[in-house]
């Protein structure tokens, strides 16, 4: 069995229990919790006093942010320098979920800030004609890999509970699996991204676009008018207008 299938049978034989546990589902962090980095939530905070249903979110989120504390429910946190929480509006209509922070998402304690971050922001501000403010984005985990390497079956056993109550505390209409990791794991399945991808999925209900990781696009460049058919795809779903070529 390769590692990869190892991996999703560990999830699939854990099932869902995490995700329906009281809270975020986990232990008390072992360490006392700290403030979250400022940046991390903002977002939440600033944006909840719009109207009550955001502000319900912003504050199910702090909740979050509050519980995960300093982490040290897996061995990430002895390599990392910052907890990558996620970021943007806290009643998204559109969640962007990735594998894992990079070494400028732990730098900065931002996720999806990088070169990678960037093409990201393209798709969104350029292609989708949305702000990238007015959507979120995070990663199944929190915390860097060492070297960039895959997450690993208990890493991401430790880390899912608050991805899953980031979504409940966001409830978009549609999400966004970028890479293998991330629609694997919203989708509970093993297949290759390659045959995923431009298939819509389902996770709880929400619609889910898998598609390709905008690192994998910065490597392969022509497969851009894919991701770009997947998300003319969740524009229409949003009942957004597609944007013709030059807009
Ligand atoms: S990756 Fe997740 S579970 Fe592991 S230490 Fe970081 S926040 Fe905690």
């Amino acid at each position: 069995m390769s590692e990869l299938d190892e991996t999703l049978a560990d999830l699939l034989a854990h099932g869902r229990f995490l995700s329906g546990l009281s809270s975020v589902g986990v232990a008390p962090p072992s360490a006392a919790p700290v403030e979250p980095p400022a940046a991390a939530v903002t977002g939440a905070v600033a944006t909840g006093a719009a109207d009550e249903r955001t502000d319900d979110s912003a504050v199910a989120l702090t909740a979050i942010r509050e519980e995960i504390g300093d982490c040290r429910r897996c061995k990430l946190a002895s390599g990392r320098k910052t907890i990558v929480f996620g970021q943007g509006n806290p009643r998204a209509e559109l969640m962007f979920v990735g594998e894992a922070p990079g070494s400028e998402e732990d730098e900065q304690g931002l996720a999806f800030v990088g070169r990678a971050g960037q093409l990201l922001t393209d798709i969104i501000e350029k292609g989708m004609k949305m702000r990238r403010a007015d959507v979120w984005i995070g990663n199944v985990l929190k915390c860097r890999p060492p070297q960039n390497r895959n997450p690993e079956p208990d890493e991401i056993l430790s880390c899912q509970p608050f991805l899953e109550a980031q979504i409940r505390a966001i409830r978009p209409r549609v999400l966004v699996g970028l890479g293998k990791f991330a629609a694997h794991w919203l989708l509970r399945t093993a297949e290759p991204i390659s045959r995923l991808r431009g298939r819509l999925g389902d996770h709880d209900g929400i619609p889910v676009m898998p598609t390709y990781h905008p690192a994998y696009l910065l490597r392969n460049p022509a497969a851009k008018k894919d991701v770009w058919e997947d998300m003319k795809t969740v524009l229409g779903l949003l009942g957004r207008p597609v944007p013709g070529p030059g807009e």
